[in-house]
């Protein structure tokens, strides 16, 4: 959670965010057996990001929820509408929508960019301050986040 709330600190800088989404940490142990199961998702009408976090590596998760930001940025921006409920868009729309597609060509390397620009500064910074990133220490097993922490977050 606090590696989510870095990482939005840095998006909401970046993109000037004018509303924070919803987080929403989902645990869908049916969805992650599926070898092309979903991630994320983002749903315009309620301006909320779906995280799957079943069996996934928490980098991969922090990469996904800056893809979806940018989503939630293109929708402040009204360059996407509709989407999230499938009324729109179809199982291929990121192929048959050539808007879409633009939209997801911008979310895939605005998302990705973003991301790894975070990453490498807040190595730099807990190197810096000496701070002991805990990731190593997490149990093969166990599931992240804890469930304690699932729900909805604003
Ligand atoms: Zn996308």
């Amino acid at each position: 959670m606090t590696h989510l709330a870095s990482l939005h600190a840095h998006l909401q800088k970046e993109l000037k965010l004018k509303e924070k989404p919803k987080v929403f940490l989902a645990s869908d142990q049916k969805n992650a057996v599926k070898v092309l199961g979903g991630t994320a998702h983002y749903e315009p009408e309620t301006k909320t990001i779906r995280l799957n976090t079943t069996d996934r590596h928490p980098k991969d998760i922090l990469r996904s929820y800056s893809h979806e930001v940018v989503h939630h940025w293109q929708h402040e921006h009204k360059q996407i509408q509709g989407k999230g409920k499938g009324e729109d868009t179809g199982p291929q729309y990121a192929q048959k929508d050539p808007w879409m597609r633009q939209m997801e060509k911008q979310a895939y390397l605005l998302g990705n960019i973003l991301f790894r620009d975070w990453e490498d500064s807040k190595k730099a910074d807990d190197k810096k301050t000496g701070k002991k990133v805990n990731e190593k220490t997490m149990k093969i097993g166990t599931e992240y986040p804890p469930r304690n922490l699932k729900g909805v977050y604003k």
